[in-house]
């Protein structure tokens, strides 16, 4: 996975500007935000712009929809459908990968699984004559944060999370 560094040295040699918070979004799509380690889960537009206020870049909702779709015109980000019908954005080249939702927090990270599905994929090739071209798959759960919290704070959040499932 490239650093921002290259993927902004990239885009000034193309003739595009730097702004501060183009800066700002591209770091924020490779490396999540600053107290998190890994790169960043799936972002919406809204959450985008409260990480970037959090970094203290002031911009408007308008320009993070331009920036997004300056991004994805220049195939560094995807789109990630997670079937709420909610526009999520992240980094293009993060490699297959699936998601873990948490239903409580709303949070989500990127989850890798080696050789995933390789073995039903050909099975079903095989038995149904279907060639892949992709697949997708998420998972809805409770994150261990929130398992904590529960814990620590009674019954009354797990309870509300049986009945969903
Ligand atoms: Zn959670
Ligand atoms: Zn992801
Ligand atoms: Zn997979």
């Amino acid at each position: 996975m490239p650093d921002s560094a290259a993927i902004l040295e990239k885009l000034r040699k193309d003739g595009f500007r730097l702004t501060q918070t183009r800066k700002a979004v591209v770091g924020l799509f490779l490396t999540g935000a600053s107290d998190s380690s890994g790169p960043a889960g799936p972002m919406t537009a809204p959450e985008l712009l409260l990480a970037l206020e959090a970094l203290g870049v002031s911009v408007n909702k308008t320009t993070v929809y331009r920036e997004i779709d300056f991004l994805m015109a220049r195939k560094l980000l995807r789109e990630v459908h997670l079937g709420d019908g909610v526009r999520r954005y992240e980094y293009l080249e993060g490699g297959h990968h699936h998601h873990l939702v948490c239903v409580e927090c709303n949070n989500i990270e990127c989850f890798e699984m080696t050789g995933c599905l390789k073995e039903f994929e050909a099975q079903i090739t095989s038995e149904r004559n279907f060639r892949f071209i992709k697949h997708s798959l998420e998972f809805f759960g409770v994150c261990g944060q929130c398992t904590v919290s529960s814990e620590l704070g009674g019954s009354e959040v797990k309870e509300s999370v049986e009945s969903t499932l």
